[in-house]
């Protein structure tokens, strides 16, 4: 020490104010390494949850190495996006693997050329029909409320059926069904209804759901609607209705407009706009089925 001292002196040196210096460099250091140890994850290496593949890039265009299982554990490289560039243990097997596989904290990507509706069963349930006309309208154009949900209901088939969807229908034609009857075993079960009131003013779209299972459906189909049909939002609400009380499934009753409001009823019987609720409603089962 002593001599470090004379040696700091005659380089005319304060040894006090070196090692002051010393030390508030020592210190910068400490918080400078102490803060990329806090922002770098302190898991370098990642475990997968299920079988998947390593490819050579960092998408699902990129060919297949290898396959890999559930529990293999890997170092991480790098990180593109969703997708983690990894080695094995011994270094034998690299290449990049899907973030969604593994126990990092990553949403899979949706795949744009997913069909999310393929395969699932849909059940349409066209309101009224036979004896029972449902609502009726008060202007000359003397619309029916079981014409046009039975319309809709056979347009919407059509239209679900291109997206891959099994579609079942509680009524095809003119026929009355009872209450009790209007259910088939399916993924989702919609009833197509349109309202009417003592007051002609009254106007828009409701979507109503019974149980907590069929709330989410409910507010994904009301916020498709909104955002395509004209229809006021009279937004998605809870209320006991026998068809959707008698379900165990995600069940929806729509009420798509007012036929006893004048301009509803021109929307209701207007083909182009029917095409618009139509593809609302197919959008919002995709999403629905995308991201429940
Ligand atoms: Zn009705």
């Amino acid at each position: 020490m002593k001599k470090l001292e004379r040696w700091l002196r005659q380089k005319k040196l304060n040894p006090k104010r070196v090692y002051m210096a010393v030390l508030a460099l020592l210190f910068v250091c400490i918080i400078v390494a102490a803060s990329i140890a806090l922002l770098t994850p302190n898991n370098d290496k990642v475990r997968l949850t299920e079988d998947a593949e390593l490819r050579t890039g960092p998408n699902a265009a990129y060919p297949v190495l290898y396959k890999v299982e559930e529990g293999d554990t890997f170092k991480i490289l790098s990180r593109s996006g969703k997708w983690i560039e990894v080695a094995s243990t011994d270094h034998k097997q690299k290449g990049w693997i899907a973030g969604w596989h593994t126990n990092l904290d990553i949403k899979e990507d949706v795949d744009p050329n997913a069909r999310p509706l393929k395969n699932k069963v849909i059940v349409l349930d066209p309101g009224h029909g036979g004896g029972d006309q449902g609502a009726s309208s008060r202007t000359g154009k003397k619309t029916l409320e079981k014409d046009v949900t039975l319309k809709t209901s056979l347009e919407l088939k059509k239209r679900l059926e291109k997206e891959g969807a099994i579609v079942k229908l509680t009524r095809k034609d003119d026929t009355y069904v009872k209450l009790k009857d209007r259910k088939a075993t399916g993924d989702i079960f919609i009833s197509i209804h349109n309202d009417a009131l003592e007051s002609a003013d009254a106007n828009g779209a409701t979507v109503y759901w019974y149980h907590k299972n069929q709330e989410a459906l409910a507010n994904t189909l009301n916020a498709s609607i909104q955002k395509k049909a004209l229809l006021t939002d009279r937004g998605s609400r809870q209320e006991n209705y026998q068809v959707l009380r008698q379900t165990k499934k995600p069940a929806v009753l729509l009420e798509l407009g007012y036929i006893s409001n004048p301009t509803d009823e021109t929307l209701i019987n207007d083909k182009n706009h029917r095409y618009i609720v139509e593809s609302a409603i197919v959008d919002g089962l995709k999403n629905y089925f995308l991201y429940q």
